[in-house]
């Protein structure tokens, strides 16, 4: 098969593909419709293209797919997939059911550099970056399953294994793509990616010209905390991490989300809370509080009571605040979990 798969090309990529071949650009437009609305697996399938195209394109281009290795449903409909590469690397992609739709959440790299101390992809280093066509993959296949059962994939979230700034142009492509009118169509505000703090990257993305929203793993509101978990922080400390957030609310006006994973006796008193109001109270933000799903770390979960005297105390100094809610409990849902369990059991066939 021919190793350069059409699910890497933007529209405009495909564009200069065919403006190369003297042949006119709307063409770019029909194949999209035949990858993304009517589906083909095969260039000769898509309806409007004439043989000679259909030729171009077979000899160009190969439509690939992603093998399902596993696929588990929790009780709340929380559905994760188990997929493998073509190079046999494993990747997670989830789907959850949220009361406003149908939301994915991709992996963005085979395993991830970061380090965070409390998570299970962090302990892992990065293999490699995963390209368009297989972020875009994830999204579709689900579509696909989806689609038999009358649903489509609303909403989209680049918050699964991997650091999405580390692989930059991959995800942007990756957006450009998903959110294209003529591509899977996902509007830019159903959209959400996720960093632990890359302040040059966040600079970048508040440039670019969709209006993405862009979520923060903060989870530690001083620097000596958030260095001692994140190593991140000492490159680009909360100071330089806030104003880039500035920056990025300046440039879209979308508000920005902080996540902040609840630890017992690390991250959760009130003193804690207090600094997390200082550091974010003259931004446009929403504070995501985050129960812990322990992974092999000596650390865990904050109790209820404290989780909502921590709550209470942001809403009381006007935070806009979210308890997030679980999903999927009863698969193992905690990032990487299910691809960690598989490598181990392959390893002892
Ligand atoms: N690298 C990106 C996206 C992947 S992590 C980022 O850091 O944002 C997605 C989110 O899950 C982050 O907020 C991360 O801090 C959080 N997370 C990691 N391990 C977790 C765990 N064990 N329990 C709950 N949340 C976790």
């Amino acid at each position: 098969m021919i190793d350069n798969c059409i699910y890497n090309y933007t529209r405009s990529n495909l564009e200069d593909f065919f403006i190369s071949h003297n042949l006119q650009k709307y063409r770019s437009t029909q194949v999209y419709e035949g990858l993304y609305s009517q589906k083909v697996k095969d260039f000769n399938d898509i309806n409007n293209l004439n043989k000679d195209v259909k030729k171009l394109l077979c000899d160009n281009f190969s439509i690939k797919e992603l093998k399902l290795v596993k696929k588990l449903e929790a009780s709340d409909g929380t559905t994760k997939f188990l997929f493998e590469l073509e190079d046999g690397n494993l990747i997670e992609t989830v789907l959850m059911i949220q009361n406003y739709g149908y939301s994915v959440c991709i992996t963005s790299q085979v395993g991830c550099n970061m380090g965070c101390k409390f998570c299970a992809s962090g302990t892992t280093k990065k293999i490699r970056n995963l390209e368009v066509y297989e972020m875009l993959l994830q999204v579709l296949t689900i579509d696909n399953y989806l689609q038999e059962k009358g649903k489509r994939v609303s909403h989209v979230v680049v918050m699964g294994i991997g650091e999405p700034f580390d692989n930059f142009d991959n995800v942007m492509n990756f957006i450009n793509v998903i959110n294209d009118a003529k591509g899977l169509a996902i509007g830019a505000r159903h959209i959400t990616v996720s960093t632990c703090g890359l302040v040059d990257k966040i600079i970048e993305f508040s440039n670019f010209p969709l209006q993405v929203n862009l979520a923060i793993s903060l989870h530690f509101a001083k620097n000596e905390k958030r260095d001692l978990y994140m190593p991140i922080n000492k490159r680009y400390k909360l100071k330089e991490l806030i104003e880039a957030c500035k920056y990025y609310f300046d440039k879209t006006n979308r508000r920005l989300t902080f996540e902040y994973i609840l630890l017992d006796g690390v991250n959760d008193g009130l003193n804690d809370a207090k600094d997390l109001v200082n550091l974010v109270k003259d931004l446009n933000c929403y504070v995501n509080l985050i129960p812990y799903n322990s992974t092999s770390h000596n650390l865990k979960r904050t109790t209820e009571i404290r989780r909502d005297e921590f709550f209470n105390y942001l809403v009381s100094n006007h935070i806009n605040a979210i308890v997030r809610k679980e999903h999927g409990t009863d698969i193992d849902a905690a990032c990487g979990q299910l691809r960690v369990n598989t490598i181990k059991e392959r390893s002892n066939d």
